[in-house]
């Protein structure tokens, strides 16, 4: 039966990405292509109940769990947390677990970080470390447990803390790869190596076009009525992808196509790998309560000052998106200033602009805009220098009109519907250009 077939393959590609995520090393599991979706197989273990005890010296952490699981467990600093990375798991915790802190814990975070691994992200209220972690078996009609075991300590003996734990650095790496078992095999050979991609026999020219949905597994991104921006925004993209790909004039990429975590740098090297020649990544807003009321969709640029206070608000708010997922962000490249990168950054800010003026002619035939629809700011998922990049916030969940939109399969179409006719209108300007420059 092909839904065995397809069974067994969603098991084995998740036993391989459970033992790439338990071997040291960058691991190069993510692979394109079809994936396993955000409904979770019930194979995964599931998770049932999370709770916190103590108080602001020593504070402990309990995961119920149907059966025992390997885990690791780190510490990371500016923001204070603590991430705790398990298999995929089945999380099925009762409504608004996480939400309330105890002790050294603000607030708690779970999901998806790369097929075959979960995450559950801890907040803290300061500098903590990891006393003692371990799991439980089952034992006097209790299920296994993994506790994790905090006690507050001072900012040298964080520091310290981190020092000695000399972690591996586990991130959903992009894999150049296109099967899992190519790269699984790269990555436990040799961490560095990238499996090298098989070249089809006829090489496909046509202009990438990437599409970026924003957030994704362990990061929400805005909620508002029982609405996640990481799910709305997942739809779009792939309606986009979609609609792109029956036009059969481009080829369509996605920096993710489930509810995965994607760090903001690798979306950046998805596109740049992918030689990308337009790159245009989705999210949806939300004012904070007692903010007022704003509404309509704003198209993005990337710019070194941001053209309002909103622009200013929203780019900080979207660059929060790998402290949410528990990116190391000490651990950021800093900016290279080299001339070359700079004149490819001005010509591509040319473009960027071009196509979201293009964009917004478009989009305000089929969808509401903001009062300001075009604005700019320091975006970092906009920062590859050499690929033409926005933005585009399709509306407000915060807002009633705008969030009836966002869940309306009819709003959905015909605005994908103007955003390919933007991409058109765009590549029928730079076609000749990209054929040459292959
Ligand atoms: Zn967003």
């Amino acid at each position: 039966m092909a839904n065995c077939a397809i069974h067994l393959t969603l098991l084995v590609r998740a036993l391989l990405c459970a033992a790439a995520l338990l071997c040291s090393g960058p691991t190069e599991v993510r692979a394109e292509g079809p994936s396993p979706g955000p409904a979770a197989s019930p194979s995964f273990p599931i998770v049932s109940d999370a709770r916190l005890a103590g108080d602001a010296k020593q504070t402990r952490f309990v995961l119920d769990l149907d059966k025992a699981i390997q885990f690791r467990a780190f510490t990371l600093a500016d923001p204070y947390r603590v991430v705790l990375d398990i298999p995929q798991v089945n999380f099925q915790f009762p409504a608004g677990t996480g939400v309330a802190g105890r002790g050294l814990v603000k607030a708690f975070r779970y999901g998806l970080v790369m097929p075959g691994g979960s995450r559950i992200v801890f907040d803290l209220t300061g500098p903590a470390r990891i006393a003692k972690s371990y799991v439980l078996e089952a034992a006097n009609g209790q299920p296994p447990r993994l506790v994790l075991e905090l006690e507050e300590v001072d900012r040298t003996g964080f520091v310290q803390s981190l020092a000695a734990e000399s972690r591996p650095e586990l991130r959903p790496a992009i894999a150049d790869a296109t099967d899992t078992v190519v790269a699984a095999t790269a990555a436990t050979a040799a961490p560095k190596a990238v499996a090298p991609k098989p070249k089809p026999s006829e090489p496909d020219a046509r202009p990438v076009v990437v599409i970026d949905p924003g957030h994704g597994g362990v990061d929400n991104g805005t909620q508002s009525s029982g609405e996640s921006e990481k799910d709305l925004v997942l739809g779009f993209g792939l309606a986009l992808r979609d609609r792109i790909e029956k036009g059969g004039k481009y080829r369509v990429v996605m920096t993710r196509d489930d509810d995965t975590f994607i760090p903001l740098a690798d979306r950046v090297k998805i596109a740049r790998n992918q030689s990308a020649a337009l790159f245009v990544s989705i999210h949806a807003d939300a004012l904070p309560r007692g903010e007022g009321d704003a509404q309509g969709a704003t198209i993005y640029t990337l710019s070194d000052r941001a053209s309002d206070a909103e622009a200013e608000r929203l780019a900080e708010a979207e660059n929060k998106a790998d402290a949410i997922g528990g990116v190391n962000l000490t651990e950021e490249p800093t900016e290279v200033a080299d001339i070359l990168i700079d004149l490819a950054r001005r010509e591509t800010r040319t473009f960027s602009n071009r196509f979201a003026r293009l964009l917004m002619g478009e989009m305000k035939t089929t969808a509401r805009m903001h009062k300001h629809p075009l604005k700019s700011a320091g975006f970092k998922v906009l920062k590859a220098p050499d690929v033409p990049s926005v933005l585009v916030e399709l509306g407000y969940v915060s807002n009633k009109g705008d969030l009836e939109h966002l869940v309306s399969e009819n709003w959905r179409t015909r605005t994908v519907g103007s955003m390919a006719q933007a991409i058109d209108a765009f590549f029928a300007k730079r076609v000749a250009k990209a054929g040459t420059a292959n």
